[in-house]
């Protein structure tokens, strides 16, 4: 059984939360940097990006997070949690934990195509097509040769891989389909 946190400053944690239990793990929420300790993975979910970066620095969370993901912490960001990983992001904004060599846009699908649900299959990752939940979604705009494109709709990536660090625009956490959250455990038993 493995251990995993669940930032829950802000946002979709919950959703997460029962997911990995349903999968047979512990899921804990993360609102203090001293639980980070002896943790196997952790997830960053979606909300709103600016708020969480500003919770993270309030609640002294960011840089021990940062800390144990540059030594290897598993970590898998959802949407505004892609956000935060990102070392990058297109246009004047700062980054926030700045760990994933990519550079992210936010809001990227714009107004009109503000939230939307696709279902395809992810090479690799799933066997049958998959649900895609995206809100007001993020898409990585340029990465690192270092970083692994795991998936694009419509040109966009929407899934990448860095070593330790998964990213995804999309919310598997908001179906009822468990197939990434499986494919982050996994990851979790790899990199250990
Ligand atoms: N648009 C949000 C942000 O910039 C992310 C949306 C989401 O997590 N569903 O933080």
């Amino acid at each position: 059984m493995k251990k995993i946190g669940v930032l829950a400053l802000q946002g979709a944690f919950k959703e997460h939360i029962k997911i990995i239990q349903s999968l047979g793990h512990e899921a804990i929420e993360i609102r203090k940097a001293e639980q980070l300790e002896n943790l196997d993975g952790i997830i960053l979910p979606g909300g709103e990006s600016t708020a969480m970066g500003k919770l993270l620095n309030d609640f002294q969370i960011k840089e021990v997070l940062v800390d144990k993901i540059n030594n290897g912490l598993p970590v898998w960001g959802t949407c505004a949690g892609m956000i935060l990983l990102a070392k990058e992001l297109d246009g004047d904004e700062d980054a926030h934990l700045k760990v994933m060599d990519i550079k992210v846009r936010r809001n990227a699908y714009g107004s009109q195509l503000d939230s939307f649900v696709t279902k395809e299959v992810i090479k690799g990752i799933s066997e049958k097509e998959i649900p895609m939940v995206f809100i007001r979604a993020p898409y990585i705009v340029d990465m690192d040769e270092k970083v692994d494109m795991l998936h694009r709709v419509d040109g966009n990536i929407v899934a990448a891989r860095q070593k330790n660090m998964i990213a995804t625009s999309f919310h598997p956490e908001l179906t009822d389909d468990t197939t990434f959250h499986e494919y982050f455990i996994n990851m979790i038993k790899e990199v250990k």
